[in-house]
């Protein structure tokens, strides 16, 4: 845009088939990307190809691709059928094989009830499958979804969201979904495009990236991760009396940063095994069927842990434990002074 770069270097590949889900903070390019697939943007340098044809320089309407907006952006003037109709009208479709799709589609959003309403009086869920319809009804080769429930409540989030699974299920179709919520990307994507400042983070299957992130800001963005500080002595992260493995491929005596997950960390009011580290109970939230256990270790550096209720075995704010802390990923920082090895030896 101009002089401002809003991404660079982005290349992947969105498998056939599959959800890929472009997650990233806000700012961080999803959207830019998305437009330039559709054609609304144009790159400055860098080829698009969709279905193995290099489709950047034809428009929009010659890419077959169909879009859902965070705003419903419907024709407020047109019914719900004559909405899903809109792309087949401008393609010159015959009336009765409109009217047919029509008629597909509502069953397939399950609106049929709702053909000849308008679009102010549906509920906010109700115009979004509206628009999803919208963009499957001309065939498209790949739905493009940008923050398609980014507007609606939680609930209704959350019935979209299996909703939207299993209508993928059922059409098999090619979809890129943009979303800063990596709830969301676990539970729909099969594949993670993470972004950060306009630049690939990683790319690859879903588990993949949650279990191997390959940089500290994947690690801490694509699930919840408490980030313990230390220093690597003997390729373990050394913190306060505490170490934790992982940290062979860091050098020694520079500072690291270890990512472990909530889940990851086992709370009991007796020693653990023998490198289980002490820490403080400093609050515990009742989530229902898991709590939320805030702590403070031994050198003082917070720590949260999640932990079925029926594991919670008398932990209870104040009280002193012993946690372990299981599957770290460890870091260098972004940067950090080395310890010298004289320094080193001493600690
Ligand atoms: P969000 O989740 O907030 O929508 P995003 O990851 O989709 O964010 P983009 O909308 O792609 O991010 O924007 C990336 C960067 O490009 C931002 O810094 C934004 O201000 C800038 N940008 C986007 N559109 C334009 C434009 N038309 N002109 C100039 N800068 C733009």
């Amino acid at each position: 845009f101009g002089d401002f770069e809003a991404v660079k270097d982005v290349s992947f590949e969105a498998r056939e088939g599959a959800i890929t889900a472009i997650l990233g903070p806000s700012g961080s390019g999803k959207s830019t990307v998305l437009r330039m697939l559709a054609g609304l943007e144009t790159p400055t340098s860098g080829r698009i190809w969709i279905a193995g044809r290099d489709l950047t320089d034809t428009s929009t309407q010659e890419r077959r691709v169909g879009m859902v907006f965070q705003h419903y952006a419907l024709f407020r003037h047109m019914t719900v059928a004559k909405n899903i109709a809109f792309g087949l009208s401008v393609r010159k479709v015959p009336k009765d094989a409109q009217e047919a799709r029509v008629r597909e589609l509502l069953g397939l959003v399950q609106l049929e009830p709702f053909a000849h309403r308008y679009p102010d009086q549906l509920s906010g869920g109700q115009r979004q499958r509206v628009a999803l319809a919208r963009a499957l009804a001309p065939k498209p080769s790949v739905l493009l979804l940008d923050e398609p429930f980014g507007a609606l409540d939680a609930k209704v989030r959350q019935d979209l969201r299996h909703w939207l699974h299993e209508i993928h299920r059922e059409l098999g179709i090619t979809s890129l979904l943009v979303t800063h919520d990596q709830e969301e990307a676990l539970e729909l994507a099969h594949q993670l495009v993470v972004m950060h400042e306009g630049k690939l983070e990683q790319v690859g299957d879903t588990n993949a990236i949650y279990n191997e992130p390959a940089t500290p800001f994947v690690a801490g963005f694509v699930g919840a991760a408490n980030v313990i500080q230390g220093l690597v002595i003997s390729g373990r992260v050394q913190f306060g009396e505490q170490h934790l493995d992982g940290a062979g491929h860091i050098q020694e005596g520079a500072p690291a940063h270890a990512y472990v997950r909530p889940h990851d960390v086992t709370v009991s009011s007796v020693p653990i095994n023998g490198s289980s580290s002490a820490a403080t109970v400093e609050r515990v939230n009742d989530l229902g069927w898991i709590s939320k256990v805030r702590l403070v270790l031994a050198d003082g550096q917070a720590l949260t842990a999640e932990v079925p209720n029926e594991r919670l075995d008398g932990v209870a704010a104040g009280g002193r434990v012993y946690v372990d802390l299981r599957n770290a990923k460890v870091f260098p920082p972004a940067s950090g002074a080395v310890v010298p090895s004289d320094e080193l030896a001493a600690l």
